[in-house]
Formats: C-alpha cells, sequence, structure tokens
C-alpha cells in the first residue's frame, strides 16, 4: 500500500529510486558503485576485516584468561562472545554480499546498509534482552570499518562504476536520514543518490541550501520518514510539492515518470537561455550571481551563465575537519581555485560562517550544542573576532587570492559598529602582514552582509564604511520574525513576504542605490521565481543564487517591465496581508 509523507519542498523535480536508509552518525562511510570485475576484491576486504576483529577479540579473550579466575570478568567474557557470533552471523555476512554482488555497493557501504537493515529488526523485538544486542552488532561493525578505514580500497576514485540503467542491480537510488548536517550533504555531492529525505530541517536550513545546490529532488521536516521507510522501498520524491511516496502503486508511478521527464523537457528548454543576456523588457540590465560552496562549483555556476560569484560560503571549507581548520596556504590555494575557475569574473568570498546550523563538527550538532540558543550565539563575525589569528589567516588568504582575479569579501552577521571597526583592523592588519613578509596580494571590494535587523536599521553606518552591502534574506527572515530557520516546526511561520521583512529589505535596496552602492540579495529568496518580480519591482538589480536556479529566474526576469512592477510593488509593501498581492 502506498504511504504518503509531507514536509518541506527544498529543492525542485521528481526522483524515483529504491530508498537506502542512512543513520546519521554512518554518513561519513564512502558511498560508490564498484564495477563487475571488483565485487571479488570488495568481498575480500571485508572477509579481512571479519578475520581481524575475529583475531582481536579472541585476543581479549585470551588475555582475560590469563588474568585467573579472580579476575577474569565473566560478563566481558560473555559480551566478547556474543560479539563472535554477531560477527560470524550468517545474516550480517550474507546480507552484505547481496549489496556487493547484486548492488555493486563497496563494501563499507554494503556493511552499514546491512547494520541498518538488522538494526531494524532487533528494534522491533520484544525481548529487551535481545533488543539492547543492537549496541553490540553496531560495535562489532564500527571496529570492522575502522580495520577498513587503514586498508584503502583497491578500487581509485576514478574506477567506481556508475549506475546502469540495463542493471536491475542499479536502479536510481534515494537517501533516507533522520537529520544531515551540512558537511555530511558536502560529502554526498559527488555521491550516487538521485533525491534526499530527512525526517527533520527547515526550507532555508544549510543542509536544505545545499541539497539545493545539488540540484536534485529534496525533501527535508519529513518528520518519522526514516522510521516508515525501509531498506531497498521504492520510494518517489516529489521536491516540487514536498511530498515522499512510499512503495507507490504502477499508476502513481507511471504518472510520477511522465512528470519527471516533462522536468528534463523544460531544464533542456531553459538551457538554451545560457547566453542570453538578463535584460528587462524595459531595458533594465540585471546580473544574475552564483552561490557556491567549494572552489569546484565554479564550473556550475559558468555553465548555468552566471556573471560571477555572489557567494562563495567559505565555512564549507572548515567543517568536518575534526577541529584540524584549514590553514592559510590551504584556504588560499581554494579561493585561487575559485577564482581562477570563474575565468576573470568577479568572486565574492564571505568570511567565515559557522555556528548556529552549520556546526564545524558533527559531534557539535545542534542538539548536542553546548550553547543554548546557537543561532544567537558565537556565530560568523562574532567567532571571527573572538578567534583573531584564525581570522587573520583567512584575510590573508583571501587578499592572496586576489592576486589572481577580481575578489570582493563579504563579511557576514554584522550589528555593531564595534564590529566593523575591528574587523576593518584586522582587514588593514593582514594587509601589513602580507607587505611585510612581501606576498603578492590583490585589491578587494569589501563588502557587508546585511542579515540582522539591527544593520538593515542602521544602514548609512554600514554604506560609510563598505563598497557594497548584500541581503541574506535566510538569516534577515530568521532574525526579524524570531523563526528558527532550522526547525520544521515553525516553517510554516517562516514568512519571506512578511510585511516587517519587506519594509527591511525595501529600506536597504533604497538606501544603497540612491547612495550608488551596489546591492545584492544572496538569501534563498533571490533563487525564488514567485518572488523575482518583487525584488525587481522593490529596485534590486543583482541577484545571487544557486547555478541550477538562475535560468529560471532568468527567464522570468526577460518577462518583466520594472517600471510597471515598481507602483506593483509599493502596494505589496504597503499591504496587511502581502502574500494575497503577489499573484496579481
Ligand atoms: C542568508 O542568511 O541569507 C545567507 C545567504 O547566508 P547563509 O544562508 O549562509 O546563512
Ligand atoms: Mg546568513
Amino acid at each position: 500500500m502506498t504511504i504518503s509523507i509531507h514536509g518541506l519542498a527544498v529543492s525542485r523535480g521528481i526522483a524515483i529510486g529504491r530508498a537506502v536508509i542512512v543513520a546519521s552518525s554512518r554518513v561519513d562511510v564512502a558511498h560508490y558503485f564498484v564495477q563487475a570485475d571488483q565485487v571479488a576484491s570488495e568481498i575480500e576486504r571485508l572477509r579481512q576485516a571479519r578475520n581481524a576483529v575475529a583475531e582481536e577479540i579472541v585476543k581479549v579473550q585470551q588475555s582475560l584468561q590469563e588474568l585467573g579466575p579472580n579476575d577474569a570478568h565473566p560478563e566481558l567474557t560473555a559480551l566478547l562472545d556474543v560479539h563472535l557470533m554477531l560477527l560470524q552471523d550468517e545474516q550480517l555476512t550474507s546480507g552484505v554480499k547481496h549489496w556487493i554482488v547484486d548492488r555493486h555497493y563497496n563494501a563499507e557501504w554494503a556493511l552499514t546498509t546491512q547494520l541498518e537493515v538488522i538494526a531494524r529488526q532487533f528494534d522491533e523485538m520484544e525481548d529487551p534482552y535481545l533488543r539492547e544486542r543492537k549496541a553490540d552488532l553496531e560495535q562489532v561493525v564500527e571496529r570492522m570499518l575502522r580495520f577498513m578505514r587503514g586498508v584503502a580500497s583497491p578500487v581509485a576514485p576514478g574506477e567506481q562504476g556508475k549506475p546502469n540503467q540495463d542493471s536491475p542491480a542499479e536502479v536510481p537510488l534515494v537517501l533516507i536520514a533522520h537529520d544531515l548536517s551540512p558537511a555530511d550533504m558536502l560529502q554526498f555531492k559527488q555521491s550516487v543518490f538521485a533525491g534526499f529525505v530527512t525526517d527533520v530541517g527547515g526550507k532555508t536550513s544549510h543542509t536544505a541550501i545545499v541539497a539545493r545546490s545539488m540540484d536534485i529532488p529534496a525533501v527535508v521536516g519529513a518528520r518519522s520518514s526514516s522510521q516508515l521507510i525501509k531498506q531497498d522501498d521504492w520510494v518517489i520524491i516529489d521536491g516540487d510539492a514536498g511530498v515522499v511516496l512510499v512503495d507507490p502503486s504502477p499508476i502513481l508511478l507511471a504518472e510520477y515518470g511522465f512528470k519527471q521527464r516533462q522536468g528534463e523537457v523544460e531544464r533542456e528548454r531553459l538551457s538554451r537561455l545560457k547566453h542570453t543576456p538578463a535584460v528587462t523588457l524595459d531595458g533594465q540590465k540585471i546580473e544574475l550571481l552564483a552561490n557556491i560552496e567549494q572552489p569546484e562549483d565554479a564550473a556550475a555556476a559558468l555553465k548555468a551563465g552566471a556573471v560571477g560569484v555572489g557567494l562563495f560560503r567559505s565555512e564549507f571549507l572548515f567543517m568536518g575537519r575534526s577541529g584540524k581548520l584549514p590553514d592559510e596556504e590551504e584556504q588560499y590555494q581554494a579561493y585561487r581555485r575559485a577564482v581562477e575557475g570563474m575565468q576573470g569574473l568577479p568572486v565574492t568570498i564571505r568570511t567565515v560562517d559557522v555556528g548556529a546550523d552549520k556546526p564545524l563538527d558533527r559531534g557539535a550538532s545542534r542538539a548536542g550544542d553546548d550553547h543554548l540558543n546557537p543561532a544567537l550565539g558565537l556565530r560568523a563575525i562574532r567567532w571571527s573576532l573572538s578567534e583573531p589569528s584564525m581570522f587573520l589567516a583567512q584575510l590573508r588568504a583571501i587578499l592572496r587570492a586576489a592576486a589572481h582575479g577580481p575578489v570582493h569579501m563579504l563579511i557576514p552577521m554584522l550589528a555593531h559598529a564595534s564590529e566593523i571597526r575591528q574587523t576593518l583592523v584586522l582587514v588593514n592588519r593582514a594587509r601589513e602582514q602580507l607587505d611585510n613578509s612581501g606576498m603578492a596580494y590583490g585589491h578587494i571590494k569589501l563588502g557587508a552582509m546585511i542579515e540582522v535587523p539591527a544593520a538593515a536599521l542602521t544602514i548609512p553606518l554600514f554604506l560609510r564604511y563598505f563598497d557594497f552591502l548584500s541581503i541574506g534574506t535566510n538569516d534577515l527572515i530568521q532574525y526579524t520574525l524570531a523563526i528558527d530557520r532550522a526547525d520544521e516546526a515553525v516553517s510554516h511561520l517562516y514568512d519571506p513576504v512578511h510585511p516587517a521583512v519587506l519594509q527591511l529589505l525595501a529600506s536597504t535596496i533604497e538606501q544603497c542605490r540612491a547612495k550608488g552602492k551596489g546591492v545584492s540579495v544572496c538569501g534563498e529568496m533571490a533563487g525564488d521565481v514567485s518572488l523575482t518580480r518583487l525584488l525587481l519591482g522593490l529596485g534590486l538589480r543583482s541577484f545571487s543564487m544557486h547555478p541550477s536556479q538562475i535560468l529560471a529566474v532568468k527567464q522570468q526576469i526577460l518577462r518583466c517591465d520594472t517600471s510597471r512592477l515598481q507602483t506593483w510593488a509599493q502596494s505589496v509593501l504597503a499591504a496587511e496581508d502581502p502574500a494575497a498581492l503577489m499573484t496579481d
């Protein structure tokens, strides 16, 4: 029977595939396909891991016996027996083989997939003793994974297999997880998955943002999806409607298959706009920039016809590093790759914005965060100013990258004049340090993000110090409406066209334009085609969004006449319920 689960639509399109349930703690395991002739060596790696762990356990048992009967810890000996038994368990070994042989999963992926299958069976057991054996199984698998980590896969990255439509074993796969951190999502960027579903998360959570940048269908906040969906279930993800259909009927499969093909035709049609200049009917030139997370995303930005990068979220270089943050040289190389990748077009590098729903490491995830209220805590520029030597290293790296092409530097989350002044002092100090060491660096334009209401209400202060402003609507909405952007429980209150948000946006744009300073929007509003007319009507001429959204927004721009939109936008701005006027 088909079950439908409702969540939040975060990334467009339809994905149809088999479910891969991934426990949040297992996402750092590599997921790739092996070629048919590599299947035997993957099984051999597993066999070696199993034997090595068994040997380890036997050694511990022997050393316990040598302690003599008084110190032998009978419970521990019994537990080790259980571990040995689990290791040899037929369901584990034959199940893992199945994923490798029939599905061509790499060994680690096969092992964690089978762990999920068995763990669910343990969860359903009535007997509490047996239920608790799940933790033992997890320990055994963790030991095998640890062993395999030390023994590199013979499958080099370039030799990995691709899903093959002809093989029933390699149908598209969709990933189902309780939660994924933004860093986890990034790991999946080059992955085999055709779509994502998570139980938690809001529409503009950073996890959703990365899903969108991957341009594959995704639904977040789908509550208990990771419990309701089983490994290998057929699943349809409707990323436009925010619906997940589990075990769909043949009629539904046909209907969604048709929608999927229609989407592909639409994309193909849009791709013809790549070289068309973004100019409105009344001749207004609009700047369409790309948001990127990694230097390698520059290629997608160019492919979509972006005229530059409006937001490089540099924090993705800092996440998932187990505390070992990238040094100046590593950052310089990454920024330089982005600059060179954009082939002479400007790159706006935002200084690190960690904290809130972007923890540096998975261990410090939201729930376990030791800050009471991380979104209001030590985040973005606040964190940078509290770590001046780290910040100086980043500033130097950005300045050095500017020697290779046009670079703008963007500072996140500023709210206080003192923060602005401290930042400028550090930028100057970074220049002096480079002068002293004789390192080459380039000229940068310096910009501030407007994403805290306090900043939006003191624009003249910002215009005094900065060359340009960029409005981060994701946070501006979060902080104006007191709605945690990553919490699906309040996502219905997260309203981009709330009158308060629109007023802050409109007045920021207007003041920048009056002073002849550049202003863009780089939050998710910029890539939302249903808001393009409104933003144009409010005077916005520069939009920064995921490369995947650029052509659809451009199509909308080509149909607009800004002189007409201006009056309409003013009426939206004055309305008690602006959303009601949005379809006019
Ligand atoms: C924003 O807040 O709108 C923004 C672009 O920054 P981030 O989404 O990375 O917080
Ligand atoms: Mg922000």
